[in-house]
């Protein structure tokens, strides 16, 4: 499978880099050649001015004879950091992928309703990817993460085409043939016999919905993906990782798969609703706190699970102190011990909550050689590569025509809230005719640069004079009305 995938990738590699990029020097021999989202057709001497982080030129689809608008019209912007990194490490993607049983292939334009009918089964896929200590692990999942999600649709293409109820789940070989991805063939007409009464205990007659299937793709497509990060990390010496939101439309539902600290709303009637949770420390405490208390040497004698409200210092042992552990929401008291002394796991708040005092997502793809600083202790086992999976199903709605999801990376929401983006995005949609196949770039270029802001004496500032995001910031407008 793998090697299929690598096939698929060996085409896509490649695009253009900034000269000054550290991506270029030919003793890098690096395979996945850091470059802007190929979608944006960028010349050289675009993505050279698209990388000063003095001026940080938004960059959008469409509006432009040269620049072909997305399918469905999706609006997308950009725009690098005010200098926190040398590249944009924010990367997106944006394609239509066919999914058929033997065949996998990535097309992007001209398929006709005669193509999908023999190709299978199609899915319309945009994700955005927010790297963190380099770019690699964010341009890796941009190339690869659908082809990844591909792979796994084709165990179970037959299924979700003709409509087949799954096949149960069950350890004898008369119920059905375990594939390579899990999903199971079904049972042949005439072969199957009642289970003995020593077999009945662990057969398992569970069904399985369709959603459950696509979620489950979705969720070992992420996992495949960060081993073959980790792969590429260890043979080209990549460093990073990066979060992960990435959509699927497939069968008029719509998946939402999170991984980390980018967001996903529906702006649906003027309301908006939330297609994602965000995973950081703060919000993943309690799963790393039990995670540390069942494996205590991941803490490297250096970290405890527990938390306080603050550093406890060494005179303080014997008092009370308020803490938290792995099972607990609240507060209580709790006599001082030596061991309470060391670093707590979970640190801080809000944006500067950390894991370990290193990283402050914790669910991302990569990040396998990430240590605590000047220590062998690894990060990693704390980290997930599993999103959370939240299922819309657009079929049941009648959509207007400014409905639309707004995807964003932490650059957007740090500094704009849900309802500032919906308010924004309404008023740009509702200021155009309704037929302008331009509109949703507009909004997400309006929203990239009210999240920027405008460089004044004191840094980006937003209208009302507050710090505009430093971030790289990415944004798709996902226009809903005539997709069922
Ligand atoms: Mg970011």
């Amino acid at each position: 499978m793998i090697n299929r995938v690598k096939a698929a990738v060996a085409q896509l590699v490649g695009g253009t880099g900034s000269s000054s990029s550290p991506w270029n020097c030919p003793e890098c021999s690096l395979a996945f050649q850091y470059s802007r989202p190929a979608f944006l057709h960028l010349s050289a001497e675009e993505s050279e001015r698209a990388a000063d982080h003095s001026t940080r030129p938004i960059l959008v689809t469409g509006q432009d004879r040269r620049r072909q608008l997305l399918p469905w019209d999706t609006g997308y912007a950009e725009v690098i950091n005010a200098g926190k990194s040398v590249l944009n490490e924010d990367q997106a993607a944006r394609e239509i992928v066919s999914v058929e049983k033997r065949v996998c292939k990535n097309s992007t334009a001209g398929k006709t309703a005669k193509d999908d009918e023999r190709d299978g089964l199609q899915f319309h896929y945009w994700a955005l990817f927010d790297g963190h200590a380099g770019a690699d692990a964010a341009v890796m999942a941009a190339r690869l993460l659908h082809l990844h999600i591909c792979e796994q649709l084709r165990d179970i293409v037959d299924v979700l085409r003709d409509g087949d109820v799954p096949p149960p789940i069950s350890l004898t070989s008369n119920a059905g043939v375990v594939t390579e991805g899990g999903a199971k063939s079904a049972p042949h007409q005439g072969d199957w016999e009642p289970p003995t009464d020593s077999e009945s205990r662990f057969l398992l007659e569970k069904e399985i919905s369709h959603e459950y299937l696509v979620i489950g793709a979705i969720e070992n497509a992420f996992r495949q993906m960060d081993q073959q990060i980790e792969r590429e990390q260890s043979s080209h010496g990549y460093l990073g990782g990066c979060c992960a939101l990435a959509v699927v439309y497939l069968l008029g539902k719509i998946y939402v798969a999170n991984a980390g600290d980018s967001r996903a709303i529906l702006i649906r009637s003027g309301e908006t609703i939330p297609l994602s949770n965000e995973f950081t420390p703060e919000s993943e405490r309690q799963r790393l706190q039990y995670l540390g208390y069942l494996q205590p040497h991941l803490l490297g004698n250096e970290f405890t699970h527990l938390e306080f409200p603050r550093r406890i210092q060494h005179r303080e042992i014997g008092r009370k102190m308020l803490f938290r552990d792995y099972s607990m929401t609240g507060w209580a008291y709790k006599t001082i011990e030596k061991d309470d002394l060391k670093f707590p796991l979970v640190y801080g708040e809000g944006k500067k909550a950390r894991v370990m005092a290193t990283i402050g997502v914790t669910r991302g793809l990569g990040d396998h050689n990430l240590k605590v600083y000047c220590s062998n202790i690894h990060i990693k086992p704390f980290l997930s590569c599993i999103p959370e999976v939240k299922v819309y199903d657009v079929a049941k709605y009648e959509h207007g025509v400014d409905d639309v999801i707004v995807l964003g990376t932490d650059g957007l929401w740090d500094v704009v809230s849900d309802r500032e983006v919906a308010d924004a995005v309404i008023r740009i949609l509702s200021n155009c005719e309704p037929d302008n196949p331009n509109r949703f770039t507009m909004a997400a270029e309006d929203l990239v640069m009210r999240s920027r802001g405008i460089l004044k004496e004191h840094g980006w500032r937003l209208s009302n004079d507050r710090l505009g995001s430093g971030d790289d910031i990415s944004v798709f407008v996902i226009p809903l009305y005539g997709h069922t």
